[in-house]
């Protein structure tokens, strides 16, 4: 059962100061709630950098969206590269662009995750209602009062704090999902991709411009793996490896730095003059995972709810893990909002609208890797894109292509999917049409000529 019915402000405890729960925090402390959010990192304020995965990330539509709720949508855009297009970078070289849209204003955006982080944490601590506690590792959750244990890694002090509600926004190996597992009927799967991923850099010319075209997402595809580019505002560039990693192209090929030079030499040639660190950027970086999370219940009646990565950590290749963990605040504020101290009727109907979403992006997000390394540099790849790119312009109302659906609308991710599906049988359908009203007419001429 949810804890007892009040009125007005309720207490949230959020666990994790990341991009969802710091989001989550300004949207319910607008709403008058007292927030506490425990974070197990330092305080990255004034130091103006935050550690972790990827450096840079690609917000769109969804996003946007979110951070317009918070008013933040401009201050983040201010600090965005737009990226219009894909740039493919073939082993010889070639340069082949490709826009994303047909629509000239669609784009994707190349924020720094950090800034955004920091951006987001700054605006939460305007809010006088909201607290902000970092070195607060969760280490225990007592779902029962709710409540939660944190220890400060630094000074080895522990602190229970306890709440109407604890939101878990922990990310990807959420301490509070963990806990959750521990009760009847929670259902879990993890899945690892056999593919890691490195992190590389290609710094600013001499003449301290941009290496390569910024407002493009660089990719150089080599089937099995690939190697992506996002621009930063400083004019360098983030690289993003993609490998196995068994095998001939995986980072068990490399396997000492005399390995390394020789191998990008090979398979990304035009990309070596770029990068000058490149043996020290590859021997220093780590090598991270690629997770699939998917887990039910995301909530314990309305004492405990999870989202973001805590509920449903994807792989990067649709570049929608933090735009779908941003809906996810949305959503649930919204809930919060519409049912007051319902929370037990909040967290299920946030849970009934997100889940079949997510569960969407996760198998698109896979779908999409194998598209990214071993079919963007294909003739028949550019050929269909166009088509549809064609087809998008001629009929905007009737032909959405599912990356415009998916990056450029709101349409949730479950229904954009189910509408892409039943556009590409009616395209199948009429140009098979098409075929036969094309045989019947080459038989017919083919007849009257014979006769
Ligand atoms: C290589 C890579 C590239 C990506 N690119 C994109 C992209 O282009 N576009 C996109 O939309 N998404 C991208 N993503 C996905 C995106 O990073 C995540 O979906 C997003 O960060 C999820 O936000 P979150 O707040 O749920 O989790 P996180 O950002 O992981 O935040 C979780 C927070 O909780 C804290 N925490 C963890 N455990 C505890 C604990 N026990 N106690 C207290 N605090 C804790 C962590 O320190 C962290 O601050 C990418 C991911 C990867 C790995």
């Amino acid at each position: 059962m949810s804890g007892p019915a009040q009125a007005g402000p309720q207490r949230f405890l959020i666990v994790g100061a990341g991009l969802a729960g710091s989001l989550l925090a300004i949207l319910l402390g607008k709403q008058g709630h007292e927030v506490i959010v425990c974070e197990r990192r330092p305080d990255p304020r004034g130091k103006g950098f935050i550690g972790g995965r990827s450096i840079n990330l690609a917000l769109s539509a969804r996003g946007i969206n979110a951070l317009a709720a918070a008013g933040l949508a401009e201050r983040v855009l201010e600090d965005a590269i737009p990226m219009r297009g894909r740039m493919m970078h073939s082993t010889e070289g070639r340069l082949n662009y490709q826009r994303y849209s047909s629509d000239p204003n669609d784009h994707i955006n190349s924020v720094s995750r950090g800034g955004l982080n920091l951006t987001l944490l700054d605006a939460a601590a305007e809010l006088p209602n909201v607290r902000l506690l970092f070195n607060r590792r969760c280490t225990e959750l007592d779902m029962n009062a709710p409540g939660a244990v944190f220890l400060d890694d630094s000074t080895g002090e522990s602190e229970r704090i306890e709440a109407d509600a604890i939101l878990g926004a922990d990310g990807a190996y959420s301490a509070v999902r963990l806990e959750m597992q521990k009760t009847d009927r929670f259902n879990f799967s993890q899945s690892y991709l056999e593919h890691g991923y490195k992190e590389l850099m290609i710094p600013p010319t001499a003449a301290g411009e941009f290496a390569i075209d910024p407002n493009a997402l660089h990719i150089w595809p080599r089937g099995g793996s690939m190697m992506i580019a996002l621009p930063n505002r400083d004019k360098t560039f983030t690289c993003t490896l993609f490998w196995p990693y068994e095998g001939e192209h995986g980072f068990s090929a490399i396997r000492g730095e005399g390995d390394i030079k020789p191998f990008f030499e090979k398979h990304y040639p035009d990309a070596v003059p770029l990068m000058p660190t490149l043996v020290e950027d590859y021997t220093r970086n780590p090598i991270g995972s690629l997770v699939t999370v998917r887990c039910a219940p995301w909530r314990l009646d309305g004492r405990v709810a999870i989202l973001g990565d805590a509920a449903h950590a994807i792989v990067p290749f649709y570049g929608q893990g933090m735009n779908c963990a941003f809906e996810d605040c949305v959503a649930l504020a919204e809930r919060i909002e519409s049912r007051g101290a319902d929370r037990e009727a909040a967290f299920a109907e946030f849970e009934a609208e997100r889940k079949p979403n997510a569960d969407a992006i996760a198998d698109m997000a896979l779908d999409n890797f194998i598209e990214m390394r071993d079919k963007v540099g294909s003739r028949v790849f550019l050929v269909k894109k166009k088509f549809e790119h064609a087809l998008h312009r001629i009929f905007p109302r009737l032909y959405t292509p599912l990356y415009n659906y998916i990056s450029f609308t709101l349409v949730p991710y479950a229904e954009a999917r189910a509408r892409a599906q039943r556009q590409t049988l009616i395209v199948r359908l009429c140009l098979g049409a098409l075929g036969l009203l094309a045989l019947v007419i080459l038989v017919a001429i083919a007849r009257s000529l014979a006769s």
